[in-house]
């Protein structure tokens, strides 16, 4: 599809071993029932595993700010931009 296309243009650096956004009780997402996270990311980085658990991997992350919305009651996330130089690298024209 055509935002696939335009996605594939997009760059990503990742800042190893120091992901931008972080579970702060992965307990509290076990439990949480809606799990919007799960669905809402356009990059898909929070995935449901069958024990219920969330995993997150912010690779990819296109820095919307969705998940701190959706997540924002909670405060479960601790949600930073990445450092300077790392991140999504968007290309324009
Ligand atoms: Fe996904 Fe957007 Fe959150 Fe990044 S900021 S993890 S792309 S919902």
């Amino acid at each position: 599809s055509k935002i696939e296309e335009k996605l594939f243009q997009d760059r990503y650096r990742v800042d190893s071993g120091r992901p931008h956004i972080k579970i702060k009780d992965p307990d509290h997402c076990t439990e949480c029932l809606e799990k919007q996270c799960t669905i809402c990311c356009p990059a898909g980085c929070y995935t449901k595993e069958d024990s219920g658990k969330v995993v997150l991997v912010t690779d990819g992350c296109l820095e919307c700010g969705t998940c701190r919305i959706i997540c924002q009651d909670s405060g479960n996330l601790d949600w930073e931009w990445p450092r300077g130089g790392f991140g999504i690298l968007f290309k324009f024209g």
